[in-house]
């Protein structure tokens, strides 16, 4: 769970954040080794970041986590899985122990499903857990969902089973995606605890009771939603939600490059700087917030989002600064001009910025 969601459920559903909080305090308690896992502050693709972004990211989703859960973290989720040796690199010298990648992105892990080791630079090193294709594919869209018995019986049915079986799936499978199905969860981790010769546990305890012997080699950049590597959130891969519509994809490029852009000229602060400074570098990795180029269309509510991030950069700079602010959104208008949408209504990305966001806050309304 990610710092946006905990900062929601705050408000929303204190109950739930309350029970993930009491979940991770019950599973330290019995395992000496907590279930929950820090996530980069905002869901951005790492391997796609700046070195400094990406370090920052980490360091607020490790800072974030110790608010929430009152510990250090040991493993870290990447949001899409996407990975490469810079973005394990950085984990490992913010003092991260492991994550989890699919099948692909892995050469040589161990058949027996226990972590394996990735060597980095300056003699660190990271344990990487592969979770089972297959399984998750299965949890994920719905062939297992429809009984604990199915799910439970391919959990079990191994006449030879691997000593640690992992699934990995969007947590919104559970209730959003396919209604009930948190009910069959329980019903699953009900049934694992009760079979002979099965223990349910977390990564943490088990790399702390198996540790990461095998090396491994990483297959990088790649992550688990884009065949490409992690094309899907600069390029027009092909990746799209419906492949039977015809449609083009030619604005994510164009996206990207418009915000790296504004990224560049944006200043970069440190933990000291003022509250504005820091409300700059916030928006800067918030507007590169992965959403925005996973689907088909650049008119999307989430496109929209990342842009409304940069006029609120935009207006930051404004405060202090209006004519360069003012300059700054001319310039990146001119980009975005280039991003068409799929929709002839809708025209292109410098539309939307005018219409959704400018229509209702004019540049240099208070940030
Ligand atoms: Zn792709």
């Amino acid at each position: 769970m990610g710092a946006t969601l905990f900062r929601w459920l705050e408000r929303e559903a204190p109950n739930v954040l309350d029970a993930a909080v009491r979940g991770d305090a019950a599973s330290q308690a019995r395992l000496g080794h907590g279930n929950a896992m820090a996530q980069p502050y905002h869901h951005i693709i790492l391997p796609l970041a700046s070195p400094s972004d990406r370090r920052t990211e980490v360091r607020w989703g490790i800072e974030d986590f110790r608010r929430r859960f009152g510990r250090d973290p040991v493993g870290m989720w990447l949001p899409e899985t996407a990975v490469d040796r810079a973005t394990l690199q950085t984990l490992a010298e913010e003092g991260l122990g492991f994550t989890v990648l699919a099948p692909h992105q892995v050469a040589g892990s161990p058949a027996d499903g226990l972590a394996g080791r990735v060597p980095l630079d300056d003699g660190r090193e990271i344990a990487v857990f592969v979770y089972d294709g297959k399984l998750s594919h299965g949890v994920a869209f719905g062939e297992l969902l429809k009984s604990e018995e199915a799910w439970l019986g391919r959990l079990l049915d191994d006449s030879q089973p691997p000593r640690l079986r992992a699934i990995a799936t969007d947590a919104e499978t559970f209730g959003h995606h396919h209604r009930g199905a948190e009910r069959t969860l329980m019903g699953v981790v009900d049934g694992l605890r009760n079979a002979a010769g099965t223990r349910v546990e977390n990564f943490a305890s088990c790399l702390a009771r198996h540790g990461a012997d095998i090396e491994v080699e990483i297959v990088e950049p790649s992550s688990w939603s884009c065949e490409h590597g992690v094309e899907r959130w600069r390029a027009e891969c092909g990746c799209k939600m419906a492949p039977e519509v015809v449609s083009q994809q030619a604005w994510r490029p164009v996206l990207r490059d418009a915000l790296v852009w504004l990224a560049g000229e944006l200043p970069i602060a440190d933990a000291a700087a003022a509250p504005m400074a820091r409300g700059l570098a916030r928006d800067r990795a918030a507007m590169f917030t992965s959403c925005a180029w996973f689907f088909d269309d650049i008119g999307g509510l989430e496109p929209i989002q990342v842009m409304s991030y940069a006029a609120h950069a935009i207006d930051i700079v404004a405060a202090t600064d209006r004519e360069r602010a003012e300059r700054l959104e001319q310039t990146l208008l001119t980009r975005l001009a280039d991003a068409r949408s799929n929709d002839p209504d809708i025209g292109d990305a410098a539309w939307l910025y005018r219409s959704r966001i400018r229509g209702s806050h004019p540049l240099g309304s208070p940030p």
